[in-house]
């Protein structure tokens, strides 16, 4: 089974397309409309699909309420001015994800992907669609943790800084090598991954925040390190620090991997899964911790 997020196919799942995506683009009668999610929406020009240009987000539905809505909204807008694309107006894509959960008729725990892409070459205004599904079963790796090797990711930890041009820390649509390190990990017997960088630092997980634990010290990568800015860390970190433990954004070497008591994968769709196995060595890992984390981050109605 894939170790990520969002699946295509899954049981029920509402497409909104969204009109009004961007500050400048032209007058439109409705911001936003219910579309068919079976039926072709896309042109084939479209610059996201021939060149991964554009930005998205996936957030998390429990019991029909968006997860960190304002965190996921604000990361979008950084991606876009990242990527030097029209400012997404917050509004009407707030609007559009609360109408695609209204018109779910799935009580089950899902996921809403937004999207928003150049558009079609040449006609410079974004496109961009809310897609909402039912959630995979993450059930197995909630429990049992998760095999994950290193992958150099070629870049120094500061490249978010020294070339922002390479788009680290945005959330842009290119993800085919986020895709390819898990296909690396499967051929070294793991279900996922944890970027290091060049120069020896932890970076991130191709979909996830990497966050460890040393005895009572929580640490994880600065976010200005050319990594995501990780909306469920952010929450697990709120959780830690309301608890009295120390919580810490500090660079992490890779040497440290070895010595950190807990390591956890966040993200939206899984919450926290525990590293069970690392670069092939078994790991121990506190399954009280991981359960409270799950449940806090799974229940977050914010
Ligand atoms: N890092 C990367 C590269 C990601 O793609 C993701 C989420 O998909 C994350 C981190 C975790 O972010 P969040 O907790 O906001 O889902």
């Amino acid at each position: 089974a894939s170790p990520d997020d969002t699946r295509a196919g899954a049981s029920a799942a509402v497409l909104v397309m969204v009109d009004d995506a961007a500050e400048g683009g032209p007058v439109v009668e409705t911001p936003f409309r219910r579309a068919d999610v079976d039926a072709p929406q896309l042109d084939v020009r479209d610059l996201s699909a021939t060149r991964g240009d554009g930005i998205f987000e996936t957030l998390g539905v429990h019991r029909g309420r968006p997860q960190a809505i304002e965190e996921h909204l604000q990361r979008f807008a950084r991606s876009a001015a990242l990527l030097d694309l029209p400012a997404p107006k917050l509004d009407v894509w707030r609007d559009a994800i609360h109408a695609a959960i209204a018109a779910h008729d799935s009580s089950a725990d899902g996921f809403v992907k937004f999207v928003m892409t150049r558009g079609v070459e040449g006609a410079g205004v974004p496109v961009g669609w809310v897609y909402l599904a039912d959630a995979a079963d993450f059930t197995v790796p909630r429990e049992q943790g998760v095999a994950v090797v290193t992958l150099d990711r070629g870049y120094r930890h500061d490249v978010a800084r020294t070339s922002p041009w390479l788009l680290q820390g945005a959330k842009s649509l290119s993800y085919a090598v986020n895709k390819s390190v898990l296909r690396e990990a499967a051929r070294r017997g793991a279900a996922d991954v944890i970027f290091t960088s060049i120069d020896g630092f932890v970076l991130e997980g191709p979909s996830s925040t990497v966050l460890l634990r040393f005895g009572d010290r929580f640490v994880s990568p600065p976010s200005d390190d050319g990594i995501l800015a990780g909306t469920t860390l952010a929450s697990a970190i709120e959780m830690l620090a309301a608890l009295g433990h120390e919580t810490h954004r500090e660079p992490v070497r890779v040497e440290q991997l070895a010595s950190a008591d807990d390591i956890w994968l966040l993200s939206s769709t899984r919450s926290a899964v525990a590293v069970a196995e690392l670069d092939g060595v078994p790991r121990a890992f506190d399954a009280e911790l991981t359960t409270r984390l799950q449940t806090h981050l799974i229940s977050r109605d914010h």
